[in-house]
């Protein structure tokens, strides 16, 4: 008995335990073949369409809950009716290649998609609506609406899951689909293993039959000249011939840095959507959701809790998540009640440091600003307002630069400093900064300088 099959019968013997004799005998008992294992979902083979539906609306959750104790990856339970199988087992009887060693020669590429992300359990608001609109209509036609489809934020927000909702939701109108999900950094890695092996055709032959490429975090491209020139062949084979390309980024497409132009000008063809923080009421919205994935009893935890933690966790979504996971553990292993009290010390070791790190940073941002217009003989006020004359322009740029380089905050938060400047308008400022450094002297001198300044204060 191979692996799968066996963990199938032991959750098949755990959940005779916890539905009715007849129930189980009318439904799951007689499941006893897996007919594949594809694209992270285990098919199981069951009778008819009515057993089949009844499954899927009374057991399948359970099934798939009892699945994660077994496998680390994440698989998820498909039902597959016995005539389906036959069906799909005949049509690939009658495909037989010209050529042998095509069969066995190329190797199917795996779509590495992650079945729990689906656009049912992503929680959409304000944030993220534009982006989610984005999704469902690529998902829907492929090639068709939007390519590429280009999506940009900050880490945590949800990118991986969006992009991981497209490839699920093509998959499940046809599993013939070939999706295929990589992070840019996988890719480069791939690349890199192979040209040394000089093997370039296996590289590029792997990728150019797929129909939907999603391509993570592709900022990581960058300075990889030899991937850019190997991803850009492969964008225009795809582009060209309809196949839908979904991209995601810490950044506008424009603000990518040492990736070649003529790619990151491709990246504008299709349509380009931003993902920003959820707000509160939002936040909420996402525990409530998370809350009912972990638990069927949705009034488990009340409401002023998720307030609570919501409240607390406003920086993104996997903090979030992570928060209401540590609630309910907590409260759950000691048996005490979902109350804020409780949460609060359920989630004090995280706060805390989380609170005194925000509070030092802000200390020493102010520190820093403080220093940086002392040094150029202005106000504070001038440094951190819109003006923008040279006097002041530069001094500013400056010292976005050095609050990045020395606390490595994200871009939308250093414009906090700076009366509310966009995400882009910092990040340019910094790369200006980090470019003149090396071109002009007086730049490399004044940083130099304020760097010992600021950390001797
Ligand atoms: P990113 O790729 O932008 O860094 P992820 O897609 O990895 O972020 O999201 C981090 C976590 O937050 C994941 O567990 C994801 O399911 C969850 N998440 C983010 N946004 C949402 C949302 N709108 N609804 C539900 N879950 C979300
Ligand atoms: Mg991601």
């Amino acid at each position: 008995m191979d692996e799968q099959t066996e963990i199938w019968q032991e959750i098949k013997s755990q959940l005779a335990l916890s539905y009715d004799e007849s129930s189980y005998q009318e439904t799951l008992e007689s499941i006893d073949s897996i007919f594949k294992v594809q694209n992270n979902y285990i098919y199981l083979i069951v009778e008819n369409d009515f057993v089949k539906r009844r499954i899927e609306l009374l057991y399948l959750q359970k099934m798939n809950r009892l699945l994660e104790n077994f496998t680390t990856d994440t698989y998820k339970y498909k039902l597959i009716t016995r005539e389906q199988a036959e069906q799909e087992l005949s049509s690939q009887k009658t495909f037989s290649p010209a050529d042998p060693e095509e069969a066995f020669g190329r190797q199917d590429l795996q779509s590495n998609l992650n079945p729990s992300y689906t656009f049912d359990n992503f929680v959409v608001g304000h944030s993220n609506r534009l982006a989610y609109t984005s999704a469902i209509k690529v998902a829907d036609q492929p090639g068709v609406v939007a390519n590429p489809l280009y999506i940009f934020g900050d880490v945590g927000l949800g990118k991986t899951h969006l992009m991981h909702c497209v490839g699920n939701y093509i998959l499940e109108g046809d599993i013939h689909k070939k999706v295929h999900y990589v992070k840019a950094d996988h890719f480069v890695e791939e690349y890199v293993r192979l040209a040394n092996k000089k093997r370039f055709d296996e590289f590029h032959e792997q990728y150019r039959d797929v129909d939907v490429l999603l391509v993570d975090d592709i900022q990581f491209l960058a300075k990889k000249e030899k991937s850019q020139l190997e991803f850009f062949k492969l964008f225009e084979h795809l582009h060209s011939r309809q196949k839908q390309i979904v991209i995601t980024s810490d950044r506008s497409a424009n603000d990518l840095k040492d990736i070649m132009k003529r790619l990151t000008s491709r990246f504008l063809w299709g349509v380009s959507v931003d993902i920003n923080r959820p707000d509160l009421d939002h936040r909420i919205k996402i525990l409530e959701k998370k809350l009912m994935a972990e638990t069927s009893d949705k009034s488990l935890i009340p409401g002023k809790v998720l307030e609570y933690i919501a409240s607390v966790f406003d920086n993104n979504v996997r903090e979030l998540e992570g928060a209401l996971k540590r609630v309910l553990f907590f409260c759950t292993a000691f048996n005490y009640e979902f109350t804020v009290k409780n949460a609060e010390i359920a989630l004090e070791s995280l706060i805390q440091p989380r609170n005194n790190h925000h509070d030092h940073v802000k200390t020493k941002v102010q520190n820093l600003l403080s220093v940086v217009s002392d040094y150029y003989h202005i106000s504070t006020s001038d440094l951190v307002s819109k003006k923008r004359t040279r006097n002041f322009l530069y001094p500013r740029q400056v010292a976005m630069y050095l609050i990045k380089t020395r606390f490595d905050l994200p871009y939308k938060r250093i414009g906090l400093y700076f009366g509310n400047r966009d995400h882009s308008t910092v990040l340019h400022s910094v790369e200006k900064i980090a470019n003149d450094i090396n071109q002009d002297r007086n730049v490399r001198i004044d940083v130099e300088k304020l760097t010992v300044k600021c950390g001797e204060s």
